[in-house]
Formats: C-alpha cells, structure tokens, sequence
C-alpha cells in the first residue's frame, strides 16, 4: 500500500499574545491509499490542528509533511449554506474551484442520487433531519472527488441514535467509494466501529502514543459493534487514552 500523507516529526507551535503554544510536538504517522485511519485523543491535545496541517491549511513550524492528491475536509456541524437548496449547496465546492462544468455538477447529482438525497435537492437545508443534513455535507465533499478525506468529528453535534445511523451511512459511503479517511474523534466506539487502524495521541502537545491495526474486517460499524473483539478493543483505547 503506497501512502497519500506521512508526518515526519512534525512540531506545530500557535504564537499567541500569551506566548508559544505547542499543539503537536514531533508527529509521525502515515495513511496508507485507501485506509481509513482514525484518530483519538483528548479534548484541545491539538486534533484539529492536525487536520489543518494535513490539510496545509496550517504550515509545520518543523518536520515535513507529505501527501499526493486532493483533499476534502468535513467538519462537526454541517456548515451547509441555510438559504441555499441542498442542490445549491453540493455545488459551492465545485463553483469556489472553479470546477462548476456540466459533468462535474451531474457527478455530485449522481452521488445524491446513488445516496438517497435526490428528493431533497430543491429543499433547504432546515427541512431536512440533522442525519440528512450530515450526508449532504459528506456528499458535498466527495462531489469534488477528493482523494482523501478528513473528518474532523463529524458526528459530534448528532443525538447518540441519529449518530450510529450516519455513521452506518458515512461508512458505506466512504467504502463504496473506495476513499482513504483520516476521521478524527474523542469517540473510541466511533473509532472502532469505523477505521482499519486507529492511532491514540497524548495530551497536548499532541504525539502520538499507540497504534493499532484493528482486523475487524470491511462490515458495516453496527456489524462490528457485535464483534466479540469490540469491547476488548474498547478496553485498550480507553486505557491508553486515560493514561
Ligand atoms: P482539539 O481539536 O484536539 O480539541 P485543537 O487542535 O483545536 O485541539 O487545539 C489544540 C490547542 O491549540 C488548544 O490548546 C487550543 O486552545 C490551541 N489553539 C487552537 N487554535 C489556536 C489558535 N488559532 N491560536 C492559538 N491557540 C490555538
Ligand atoms: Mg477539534
């Protein structure tokens, strides 16, 4: 498996009005084309720093990050534009690129088709449920075709029963597409139920402290959730992240 985005001892420091803050401090991981990684971590130990960077949103003050394609980025709340329709909305993306073409707008309405939006594509966005919602912005992500995707806990701002079932949806999603995934969480059951590998950092500044390759097979989350090695799994996580 060739890898899409590797960290060498990658520090980032914030230079606040208080002085340095060091969010990540010599950070080496790759993702594998194709793999979905997920990462936990504490509340502030510097997640979404890392997306940023991953992203180049934000530039390593040292170490070197590199990755080959594309990247879409989706975030905790849906961010869709309230006076836009859903239609409207999967092709912001594509018009702030400046890839608005013909084949490119029917690629994102193929998508919302195949994925169960196409009812909903003169609707706004308050019309539609918070699951809904989230598939719309995943939706939009994929509409230009990005090679990796990062999610920075998309699912966060759901209710627990409204959160499995987008994560059932995002999963499927994600695989039939045959996407790689850097999904970060502070959800060690998300973690599991969806990644190939999953990766603990430390409190900040963040590094990373275990990695582990899951084995649990390409099932859909709910399926994994019975698996006999889930709560084992959970045990470890839960440990690390605590420690
Ligand atoms: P997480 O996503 O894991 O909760 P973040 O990456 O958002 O953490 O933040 C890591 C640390 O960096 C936190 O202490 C946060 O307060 C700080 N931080 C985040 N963004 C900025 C910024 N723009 N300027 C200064 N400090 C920041
Ligand atoms: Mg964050």
């Amino acid at each position: 498996m060739k890898n899409i985005l590797q960290f060498e001892d990658v520090t980032y420091i914030y230079h606040t009005a208080r002085g340095e803050l060091v969010a990540a401090k010599d950070l080496t991981f790759s993702v594998g084309e194709g793999e979905f990684v997920a990462i936990i971590g504490p509340s502030g130990c510097g997640k979404t720093t890392l997306l940023s960077l991953a992203a180049g949103l934000l530039r390593p003050s040292s170490g070197r990050i590199e990755s080959r394609g594309s990247f879409g980025y989706m975030l905790q709340k849906d961010e869709l534009f309230a006076w836009r329709t859903i239609e409207k909305n999967l092709f912001l993306p594509l018009e702030v690129m400046h890839k608005c073409t013909a084949a490119q707008k029917a690629r994102a309405l193929g998508l919302a088709e195949k994925y169960g939006l196409g009812d909903f594509l003169k609707s706004y966005p308050a019309q539609l449920s918070g699951g809904m919602r989230q598939r719309a912005a995943l939706i939009r992500t994929l509409a230009a075709d990005p090679d990796i995707l990062l999610l920075d806990e998309p699912f966060s701002a759901l209710d627990y029963q409204t959160r499995l079932n987008v994560c059932e949806d995002v999963a499927n999603i994600i695989r039939s597409e045959k996407k790689t995934a850097l999904l970060i969480t502070h959800d060690i059951s998300e973690a599991i139920s969806l990644a190939d590998r999953v990766l603990v950092l430390t409190a900040r500044p963040a590094r990373v402290a275990h990695a582990h390759t899951l084995d649990l097979g390409g099932v859909p989350p709910l399926k994994r959730r019975e698996n006999a090695a889930f709560s084992g799994w959970f045990e470890t996580l839960w440990k690390e992240l605590n420690a």
